[in-house]
């Protein structure tokens, strides 16, 4: 995303800043508005940058936790913020170690929950649950057996609408630990919370729509293949599947769905990414050799762009930002590689979105040229 300046003192702040480090204001992000607002010295109305006051209060998460930086209108039907809520169920917060584990994923949620409403994804909660209309929940849970054990019980995964993340995710031995079992290049929190909501997504708009079931199938593939049966192959001994160019992941091999999944949170990755360096102004130099670009920059908006646009731009970036990462003796910071396979996919979910958002996908640059 791009970053957000404090709008007392304009110093460019993380989306995680509750006080600001130069002028000690203190922050809180509002949705609404999609800026921050400050409370100054003794002051209890929240302003923006413009001094306007705003009828905002800081979400009860923060009140009774101080898990959550967001602000909600005091006119709302809830005390919680656009993030919070969602949430079902919160931890056993008696545990010592769940405190601070839950705080990561609230910060994880929230940059989750500030793509889905740049996009213009509908959102709508249990309560708003309608129809064919579902809704978003979270539990999150404490499960000792892999807090004591290394051996979880509760399985992180997406069932109609809710979303359940083990809290061991939130601990960075284990997740890494997980990730080297597993075999994968990347593993978050983050991450795991845009392919949860991907799941989401899938039983929200594809699902219950026939013209788009046709569109999925024709691109992921047929998604009625036995499911259990289909992970119990892709874990078992004798799994014979490779992980090949027309996947974003592994995983993505392992069922239609999943792919769906891995190529919804590789989507929301790209964008993010992209944001973030546009709202920086990062330019580069012309790149040579078959994968090079005139000069690589971010003169659209990554939220409402064309998937040309998108996978024009991360190619060279992503090869800078890998050299970067490299250059501090840290992993890429994308460990992937865009295929033609992979760039259709995500052209589908790009797709998918501007049309729940209610606009037309944006153009590639060939039509505009013309
Ligand atoms: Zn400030
Ligand atoms: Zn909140």
């Amino acid at each position: 995303m791009a970053p957000y300046p404090c709008p007392n003192c304009k110093r460019l702040n993380h989306f995680e800043v509750r006080v600001c480090p130069a002028c000690a204001f203190t922050l809180g992000y509002d949705p609404s508005s999609d800026g921050f607002l400050f409370l100054g010295d003794g002051a209890t109305t929240w302003r923006d940058g413009g001094g306007q006051p705003h009828d905002a209060v800081v979400c009860a998460n923060n009140n009774e936790y101080g898990v959550c930086n967001w602000l909600v209108s005091a006119s709302d039907n809830t005390p919680y913020c656009r993030a919070c809520r969602h949430n079902r169920t919160i931890p056993d917060l008696t545990v010592p170690t769940v405190p601070e584990r839950w705080g990561k994923i609230e910060e994880a949620k929230r940059r989750l929950f500030h793509t889905l409403i740049k996009l213009g994804l509908p959102l709508e909660t249990k309560a708003e649950e309608v129809d064919k209309i579902q809704g978003l929940a979270f539990d999150f849970l404490y499960d000792p057996a892999a807090e004591e054990q290394g051996q979880a019980q509760i399985t992180t995964g997406h069932d109609g609408g809710v979303i359940t993340l083990n809290l061991i995710e939130a601990d960075d031995v284990a997740r890494e630990r997980a990730r080297r079992a597993m075999g994968e290049p990347y593993r978050t929190l983050l991450g795991h919370f845009r392919h949860e909501v991907g799941h989401h997504y899938w039983s929200r708009l594809v699902e219950t729509d026939a013209e788009e079931l046709a569109a999925f199938r024709a691109i992921f593939g047929d998604e009625t293949t036995d499911y259990a049966q289909a992970l119990a192959e892709h874990y078992g001994p004798n799994s014979n599947k490779v992980w090949t160019d027309d996947y974003v992941s592994y995983y993505a091999t392992s069922h239609p769905w999943e792919d769906f999944a891995e190529t919804f949170a590789h989507y929301l990755h790209m964008i993010d990414t992209l944001a973030t360096i546009g709202g920086m102004d990062m330019r580069m130099a012309p790149f040579p050799g078959p994968e090079g670009n005139p000069g690589a920059k971010i003169d659209f908006d990554p939220y409402h762009a064309s998937t040309e646009q998108l996978t024009a731009e991360m190619v060279p970036y992503s090869f800078a930002l890998n050299a970067v990462n490299r250059s501090m003796g840290q992993p890429d910071l994308y460990p992937f590689r865009l295929s033609p396979a992979i760039m259709d996919k995500i052209d589908y979910v790009n797709r998918l979105v501007a049309r729940a958002a209610g606009r037309a996908a944006a153009p590639g640059p060939d039509m505009r040229a013309a």
